[in-house]
């Protein structure tokens, strides 16, 4: 689903991603661990757009898209999520996942829309499979209320929510877990697996290992802009060049 090959990615000299490569199986949910200042996070943008790479290649779904725009990325099947999501405050929780869909088919966003008396069809349409998704993600009862409202872990659903309009193939996911309490911690990760149980690949940086441990089969782990090694979560907690780089880090 995803192949980043001799990916690197300089900052005024600086190398913050230094000739990554690795791959992501259809169908699976791949960590992406490494202490801070890794270079995960530009590895996100660089997979999803928001940077070009200096150089290497990124395929998504056989697709290469390292010289297309963030939104072609978009239609090719990718989705992403931030790590601090930044929903829009003042618009209720179902306008949020609602603007999603006309963000990624690059429509105009109609004005009013709720305002108005005749809807039209597949407007309706994205009404309904909003809320289908604003329901899946537990977020039914506060479907009206403003984003500004939801506590950090809800924002969090409402990020996955405002993802899934868009049919997405592969999800990167950065920190679902940061600041997000045990209880809806439990029912993130429980979506996460129902949306991959129906086919969706999933990458995702995180450093809750609760959540690494119960949900990817693999993590990549990244140190000092490399890849340092692959493998099962329990055994890259247990491999010495792993335990070094989050001591010297
Ligand atoms: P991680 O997500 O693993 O914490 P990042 O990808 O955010 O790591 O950062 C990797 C390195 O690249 C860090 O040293 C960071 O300071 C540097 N870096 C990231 N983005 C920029 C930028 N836009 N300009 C300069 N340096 C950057």
């Amino acid at each position: 689903m995803l192949e980043v090959q001799s990916v690197s990615k300089s900052f005024d000299g600086f190398r913050a991603v230094d000739d990554v490569s690795f791959s992501v199986a259809r169908g699976s949910i791949v960590g992406l661990i490494g202490p801070n200042g890794a270079g995960k996070t530009t590895t996100f943008n660089l997979i999803a757009g928001t940077l070009t790479p200096s150089a290497g290649s990124v395929r998504i779904d056989g697709r290469a898209v390292e010289h297309e725009p963030a939104h072609r990325r978009i239609a090719a099947g990718l989705a992403r999520t931030f790590q601090i999501p930044k929903p829009f405050g003042e618009m209720s929780v179902l306008e949020n996942v609602l603007v999603a869909a006309q963000d990624q088919a690059g429509e105009r966003i109609a004005p009013n829309l709720f305002a108005r008396g005749a809807v039209r069809r597949r407007e309706k349409a994205n009404i309904e499979r909003a809320r289908d998704i604003v329901a899946f993600v537990d977020l039914g009862k506060v479907e009206r209320l403003p984003a500004k409202s939801l506590s950090g872990g809800q924002r969090k659903l409402l990020e996955l929510a405002r993802v899934l309009m868009a049919k997405p193939k592969l999800i990167l996911l950065d920190e679902p877990a940061a600041g997000v309490n045990p209880a809806l911690l439990e029912t993130i990760m429980e979506r996460i697996e129902t949306i991959n149980a129906d086919g969706v690949t999933f990458l995702i940086i995180e450093h809750n290992m609760d959540l690494v441990g119960r949900l990817c089969g693999e993590v990549i782990v990244m140190a000092e802009g490399r890849v340092l090694g692959r493998g099962a979560p329990s055994e890259m907690a247990r491999d010495p060049r792993v335990i070094e780089a989050y001591l010297g880090g």
